[in-house]
C-alpha cells in the first residue's frame, strides 16, 4: 500500500513519524474518513469543511489547502487502484522535539498530515446491512467537545470491546439518560413517518452522513425531529439505525437485548440507505 506522509507518497513500511509527534504523545490531532465508491470520493466537500472546523476549534494550522487535500485523496486512489473503501486522513500538531503541554509555535513546528487507503470491496453491498446491528448501551464518559473529530478514541474503542464481549456489534452512548450517539456513528429511531435523532451540539459529532441523510429524508417526505431520546424509547420504536461515512445507513435491530420491532430491518432505514448510496454515487467526485 502506498501512503502519504507530509508531502511524500511512500510504501507503508517506509513511512515514519517522530516519537515526539503530539498526535502520538497527547492525542493532539483530528481526523476524517471519506468513503470511496467505484474510485470516486463520497461527500469530499463535507469532510473537508468539517476538517477545517475541527482544526480551527483546536487552533491548529491546515497543513495543505483543501484543493491540495482533494488532489492527495485522488492520487492515493490512483496509486492504490482503490475501487471501494475508505481514505483515512489525520492532522496532528507536529513534533516539537520535546514533550510539553503548551502548544508549539506553528511556524517552527508544522502540523503532520498522514493519509492512507483501506480497501473494502463491495462496501455499498455490505451483507450486515441486510440483517442489521445489535447494540448495547454504554455510559458516555467522553470529553465535552465531541463535535471536534479528535483522534482521542479510547472510550469508543473500549465501548466496542464491551459490545464484542456482550456478543453484539456496537455500543450506543448514553448521557443523563439520553442517547448521545453510537461509538462511531450517529443514532436514530423511527416512529411511523418520523425520524428522530439528537440535535447538533458539542455533545455529538456533526456527522457528514447525518446531514445528507436528514436532507434526503425530508425530500422523501419523512418528518425529521431533532431531539433527545432514551434507550427505552428506542426499544419501543418501529425502527432504529445509525449513519456514518464508512457504513452509510445501518439498521439497528436490538438494543440491550430487546428487539426493535420484529428484530429485523424495517422499511425506512433500508430505503434511506438506498437513497443515500444512489444519490451520493451521483455526486461523487
Ligand atoms: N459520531 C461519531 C462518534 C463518529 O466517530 C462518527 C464517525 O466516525 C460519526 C458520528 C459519523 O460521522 P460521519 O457521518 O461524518 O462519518
Amino acid at each position: 500500500r502506498i501512503v502519504y506522509v507530509n508531502g511524500e507518497y511512500l510504501p507503508e513500511e517506509e513511512a515514519k513519524i517522530s516519537i515526539f509527534d503530539r498526535g502520538f504523545l497527547m492525542a493532539d490531532g483530528v481526523y476524517e474518513v471519506t468513503s470511496v465508491l467505484n474510485g470516486k470520493l463520497i461527500d469530499f466537500d463535507g469532510h473537508a469543511k468539517r476538517l477545517e472546523r475541527s482544526l480551527k476549534e483546536l487552533s491548529m494550522n491546515a497543513p495543505v489547502t483543501m484543493d491540495e487535500l482533494l488532489a492527495i485523496h485522488r492520487e492515493l486512489v490512483t496509486k492504490n487502484d482503490l475501487v471501494d473503501g475508505m481514505i483515512y486522513l489525520q492532522v496532528t500538531r507536529g513534533a516539537p522535539g520535546d514533550r510539553d503541554f503548551v502548544f508549539p509555535d506553528p511556524e517552527t513546528t508544522p502540523s503532520t498530515l498522514v493519509m492512507f487507503t483501506q480497501s473494502k470491496p463491495g462496501l455499498a453491498d455490505s451483507p450486515v446491512a441486510k440483517t442489521g446491528n445489535k447494540v448495547i448501551s454504554v455510559e458516555d464518559i467522553r470529553w465535552g467537545r465531541r463535535d471536534i473529530k479528535t483522534v482521542q478514541l479510547l472510550w469508543p474503542s473500549m465501548a466496542k470491546m464491551m459490545a464484542k464481549k456482550a456478543g453484539v456489534d456496537d455500543a450506543w452512548f448514553v448521557e443523563d439518560g439520553f442517547v448521545t450517539e453510537g461509538s462511531s456513528n450517529n443514532a436514530y429511531i423511527v416512529k411511523g413517518n418520523k425520524i428522530i435523532t439528537r440535535a447538533l451540539s458539542n455533545d455529538i459529532l456533526h456527522g457528514i452522513t447525518r446531514a445528507a441523510v436528514l436532507r434526503f429524508a425530508a425530500e422523501a417526505q419523512y418528518e425529521v425531529e431533532e431531539r433527545n431520546f432514551t434507550i427505552a424509547e428506542a426499544q419501543e420504536a418501529d425502527e432504529a439505525f445509525t449513519t456514518s461515512a464508512s457504513a452509510f445507513v445501518m439498521p439497528v435491530v436490538e438494543v440491550d437485548g430487546v428487539k426493535i420491532g420484529e428484530g429485523v430491518p424495517g422499511t425506512v432505514a433500508p430505503r434511506l440507505r438506498e437513497i443515500y448510496i444512489e444519490e451520493m454515487r451521483k455526486q461523487a467526485i
